[in-house]
């Protein structure tokens, strides 16, 4: 398995390989040392303000519709007369140029983000204006790109940084901040660059690192190993020509992983009959709080929207050990404390917000058929509260995902059956608990879900399922490798959910 899997929100349908270029866009810093910045006042104030204004006329150019917008809207900021007069009266009061920039744009950007969530992507934009024209006031600014193709990755990038990539060899785009829909995303859409935005654990990725950007499942594989490589490159060459998977007599439904309802789109695209997998870590992780009920009801809201008539699988919160949030509190001890159902049974009205949302979500769209799990399971008892808790609110289809060797013993599975409508297997973990390695380290290999002792589970758990009539999915990284595809479908697998990029390569390798 590559060293790391990262997952953000995804941007578009592409993606890229390449190697990491770390980015660090200059800072807002206000500009406190008068001995740094220069005395030229005014004048070279509207001459570096009228250089910025023609770097945005050039870029609009030679963009499509909706990105020139994004940039004359820009443009407009820029000759806001009470930037210029917040300008003439800091001059006035004897700053420097930098300074007398630097605190009108930051006053402007201030002034906007306080009006709520709306404005602050514009303050965003403001201070890389402000940035921008302090860059040109100081003749800085150039960066020495690669030539050969690389991912650029950084903790943000602005529309107007965005539209100076665009002559580089920048291949995919990766930034631990930013959400799909803002300016950034629509510009990279817009330039067809796959991306990865909000990525979670990017300080993880070294300058030169080989990175492959999936933008259709929001995955970032960090040093992918070589059967990924192949088939994510197979992915890249293979693309334009997307079997018809609903035409294709399969014996399992090919759904996706998705992690934001933004890649829903890109799914479809992909011929996903549904999704396997919904991560919802994604709307909780970076957040002070957890996240409202309102909130959680538009993403799951536009998720459902996006497949009507077809089926979409939610995992409820599974929080990770490395990712504490600092709304949960953790109490629990043992092998797998503090993950997936048991961290949520020690903060129960998350967990209930969550079911709630998704139950409201589900009145709205009810031409989608939602099902939701529970993620890591430890025991017969802990499917029985969760399915228990989720009829209760309403929710139809619930089931649990079998990600601990423990869960597969003959006993305790047939007790989960017994409460559950459906189970999923995660093979990711179940491949890391059952041989004691660290997923994280790059001595799991994808293969290693084949080594009999996992084999053996994933047998079992899919033959006692059949049995009870009871679907059976798998949606571990290694659904999406053909060799183990072809065995998870001879044991009866009713579903493989994997990463929407990597379907097309499935069902050709499932035909042969
Ligand atoms: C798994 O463990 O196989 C799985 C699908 O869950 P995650 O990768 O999110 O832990
Ligand atoms: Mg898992």
């Amino acid at each position: 398995m590559s060293e790391r899997v990262l997952v953000g929100a995804g941007v578009g349908t592409g993606i890229a390989i390449g190697r990491a270029f770390k980015y660090t866009s200059a800072k807002y810093v206000p500009w406190e040392s008068d001995k740094a910045g220069s005395s030229r006042g005014l004048m070279a104030i509207t001459a570096a303000i009228a250089q910025v204004e023609k770097d945005l006329d050039e870029s609009a150019k030679n963009s499509d519709a909706e990105a020139a917008s994004i940039l004359e809207a820009m443009k407009l900021t820029l000759s806001d007369p009470s930037l210029l007069a917040g300008i003439k009266e800091r001059l006035a009061d004897g700053a420097n140029s930098q300074r007398a920039v630097s605190g009108a744009f930051a006053g402007a950007a201030k002034a906007l983000s306080s009006l709520g969530e709306y404005f602050a992507a514009r303050a965003s934009d403001i201070e890389e204006l402000g940035n921008r024209v302090i860059q040109v006031l100081s003749g800085e600014g150039a960066v020495d790109f690669p030539a050969e193709p690389f991912v650029l990755f950084a903790d943000s990038v602005g529309p107007l940084e965005m539209s100076r990539l665009a002559n580089t060899s920048i291949v995919g785009l990766i930034t631990s901040t930013g959400s799909a829909t803002s300016h950034t995303a629509i510009l990279a859409r817009a330039a067809n660059l796959p991306t990865v935005v909000s990525v979670l654990g990017s300080e993880f990725i070294q300058l030169g690192d080989q990175v492959i950007v999936d933008s259709s499942s929001g995955q970032v594989l960090v040093n992918p190993n070589e059967l990924e490589l192949r088939q994510y490159q197979e992915a890249l060459t293979k693309n334009p020509h997307h079997p018809d998977v609903s035409n294709f007599d399969l014996p399992v439904a090919l759904f996706a992983n998705l992690g934001s309802s933004s890649e829903a789109e890109s799914a479809l695209a992909f011929g996903a009959q549904g999704v396997g997998l919904f991560r919802t870590e994604l709307l909780f992780l970076g957040e002070k709080q957890a996240p409202s009920l309102e909130k959680q009801i538009l993403e799951y809201s536009r998720l459902l929207s996006a497949f009507p008539g077809k089926r979409v699988i939610v995992r409820v919160l599974d929080l990770d050990t490395d990712k504490p949030l600092p709304f949960l509190s953790l109490t629990e001890t043992g092998k797998y404390a503090n993950r997936g159902f048991q961290a949520l049974l020690s903060n129960l009205e998350v967990l209930e917000t969550q079911l709630e949302a998704l139950a409201e979500s589900s009145k709205r769209y009810p031409e989608t058929e939602l099902w939701v799990m529970a993620p890591m399971i430890t025991s017969s008892k802990q499917a029985k509260q969760f399915v228990e808790l989720a009829k209760n609110y309403g929710l139809k289809i619930v089931g649990v995902m079998i990600e601990v060797p423990e869960v597969c013993q003959e006993d305790t599975f047939a007790g989960i059956l017994n409460t559950v409508d459906f189970v999923s297997i995660g093979t990711n973990d179940l491949t890391q608990y059952t041989l004691n390695l660290d997923r994280t380290n790059s001595a799991i290999a994808l293969s290693d879900v084949r080594k009999p002792e996992v084999l053996g589970l994933i047998e079992r758990v899919i033959s006692a399922s059949t049995a009870a009539h009871k679907p059976v999915g798998i949606c571990g990284e290694a659904a999406g490798d053909p060799e183990s595809a072809k065995l998870f479908i001879e044991y009866g697998v009713t579903s493989l959910s994997l990463s929407p990029a990597l379907l097309p390569g499935l069902v050709r390798a499932l035909r042969t």
